[in-house]
């Protein structure tokens, strides 16, 4: 069996930073080809380090990273996308804060699409920085992480009864992860309502390029209809993520 090489240089976007020792920093990194990782930034909290002491939250940089038996130690680390704009406009830093947040807590370690993840990221914080309608990059964003990590909504058909929708007003099932349509209700539980209106943005949204999804002119409310519906479904599914994850301590103990 060919024995691991000692170090490896990869791409990675800062996703999560964490003060460790009294010098050190454990980072948690997107890279392209693997996956999320934890590393220790050396003395990357003194002041004077040059090697590791500028590792920002949602920067992409240039990682040199030596295996360690447990955790593995960045040597280097040379800025290479600093996404300025999101330093400095308070409303789309957050919306970046959000992104690498929600990647972090729906993804584990070692995820097999972590080259399409890193992509997806990538891009969004680039296009936080370049694009007027920051809250498309957003919607777009959350639709095809959830992909992804293997929660694509289901937009098309009635997920009750597998009928293709028609063109009415639908309903939205955290639960079942999609669409319902008005004569499947009663078999479930905690529906939203979902108009034709926010069905045609999620399916655009769902099946086209960003560079079409951008055109789109898309009034206040609307956006804020998608928001909420979005926003719902992920908190389901992230509190569902975490009951599980609690649950599999409990009963560890
Ligand atoms: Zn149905």
């Amino acid at each position: 069996m060919p024995r691991p090489e000692r170090a490896f240089r990869t791409q990675g976007i800062i996703l999560k930073r964490r003060d460790m020792n009294e010098a050190d920093r454990l980072l948690t990194v997107l890279t392209p080809d693997h996956g999320k990782i934890d590393v220790i930034a050396k003395g990357a909290r003194k002041p004077t380090s040059r090697s590791t002491g500028h590792v920002e939250l949602y920067t992409r940089v240039d990682l040199l990273v030596h295996r360690g038996r447990e955790i593995g130690v960045a040597a280097q680390a040379e800025m290479l996308e600093p996404y300025l704009r999101l330093r400095e406009d308070l409303q789309r830093g957050a919306y970046a804060n959000y992104a690498v947040e929600l990647l972090d807590r729906f993804t584990g370690d070692s995820e097999e699409a972590g080259n399409r993840l890193f992509t997806l990221l990538e891009q969004t914080l680039a296009r936080l920085c370049s694009e007027k309608e920051a809250r498309l990059v957003m919607r777009y964003y959350e639709i095809h992480l959830l992909d992804l990590v293997g929660f694509r909504p289901e937009l098309f058909q009635c997920v009750e009864g597998h009928e293709e929708l028609q063109p009415e007003e639908q309903y939205f099932s955290y639960v079942s992860g999609g669409v319902v349509c008005p004569r499947h209700t009663s078999g479930s539980a905690a529906l939203v309502r979902l108009p034709l209106t926010i069905l045609k943005l999620l399916r655009h949204i769902q099946r086209s390029p960003f560079a079409q999804v951008k055109a789109l002119q898309i009034n206040g409310a609307l956006h804020d209809d998608a928001e909420r519906l979005i926003l719902g479904y992920i908190t389901y599914l992230l509190e569902r993520k975490l009951q599980s994850v609690e649950f599999i301590h409990r009963i560890r103990r």
